[in-house]
């Protein structure tokens, strides 16, 4: 069930949004790309910067204006600032923890395809994001060696032509949304040419961090392609969902695009009943069915985001305990060499 207009929607904050070019492109340019910068935007002296962040381990830092200005001046402990400030717990080395794992490289028939799931592919159209979150499970992904199927597609469109059990193609990266509206919508049209594909699904984070991405173009071509579309964004937390992005929102739904959140379960971002309620809550009100709680995958860099599984199944039975039950997102956790995401009742 998915609520019919999200107009009535108050904005979180009072934010003063029109600072930030109309563009996506440029907003993307003019994005924060070191901690501190990021830091300096929010206030924290040069002491301050010095003792928050730390080495990127390689993973870029990478944070669009729309979303720091979500973030709260001079908190080190803001839920947004920390998904994305590199931090010195990223060096801490654990063997539990590694670079890829869920695996993925078993089932990578070709490059850019992920063939996983049973009628199901996964197309990474995209190398980059319009975010670097730290706990990304693709942030030792190599999308270099991805770089044919990124630019070209042809081989990744074969193999999909060559299995006509796939009716459902993901499209992710990166982030697929990353990508300019001609580059997509080519991609778009060339699956659309393959017959036995009935649904494109995009996982994106960009209407999220950078909703300005929702163009009028984009939605229309979406609107009116013989797929069924469904967007799955990506929100953590309330405080993500400002006005600027119920407005993206609101286009899409008016576009008929079917909308769905999964939310990853971060240690001292989200990991309790108050931000998991209210982050449901507000989807709703956007009109994003909550749909899955990730628990987040053992990668290398990440020990600091770590929740367990025992701790996900409290939080959900507690949301169970006092939301109704549309608005209590699954709690799955991706395990390698399995062909399906495993789900996990609350205890
Ligand atoms: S937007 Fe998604 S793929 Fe990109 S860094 Fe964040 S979690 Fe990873």
């Amino acid at each position: 069930m998915i609520p019919q207009s999200a107009k009535q929607v108050e904005p979180l904050s009072l934010i003063n949004y029109t600072s930030l070019p109309e563009d996506w492109r440029t907003q993307l340019r003019e994005a924060y790309r070191t901690p501190q910068q990021l830091l300096t935007a929010l206030g924290f002296n040069l002491a301050q910067q010095t003792a928050l962040s730390a080495h990127d381990q390689g993973f870029t830092t990478l944070v669009p204006r729309a979303f720091a200005q979500k973030m709260r001046p001079r908190d080190p402990t803001d839920p947004l600032l920390l998904q994305v400030l590199p931090r010195v717990q990223e060096a801490i080395k654990d063997p539990n923890f590694n670079d890829d794992p869920l695996q993925e490289f078993r089932f990578n028939p070709v490059p850019g395809v992920v063939h996983k799931y049973q009628g199901r592919a996964l197309l990474i159209a995209a190398g980059h994001c319009a975010i670097n979150c730290r706990y990304c499970f693709r942030r030792h992904y190599p999308y270099s060696d991805q770089k044919r199927a990124r630019n070209e597609w042809q081989q990744s469109l074969k193999y999909i032509e060559q299995h006509p059990d796939i009716e459902e193609i993901i499209l992710s990266g990166g982030d697929p949304l990353a990508l300019t509206d001609p580059k997509l919508f080519e991609l778009i049209t060339a699956i659309e040419t393959i017959t036995h594909v009935k649904r494109l699904r995009i996982h994106s984070r960009l209407p999220i961090v950078l909703p300005q991405r929702i163009t009028l173009e984009l939605c229309q071509k979406l609107e009116h392609s013989r797929l069924n579309c469904v967007m799955v964004v990506h929100a953590n937390h309330a405080n993500e969902l400002a006005a600027d992005v119920a407005q993206a929102c609101e286009r899409l739904r008016q576009h008929k695009v079917q909308l769905l959140n999964q939310s990853v379960l971060l240690a001292q971002v989200n990991d309790n009943l108050a931000s998991q309620k209210r982050l449901s809550e507000r989807l709703f009100e956007l009109g994003i069915m909550p749909y899955y709680l990730h628990l987040p995958d053992q990668v290398a860099g990440t020990t600091h985001f770590f929740v367990s599984l025992e701790r996900g199944q409290s939080i959900v039975a507690q949301m169970q305990s006092c939301m109704s039950g549309y608005l209590v997102p699954k709690l799955v956790r991706e395990e390698p060499g399995r062909l399906s995401k495993s789900l996990y009742s609350p205890c």
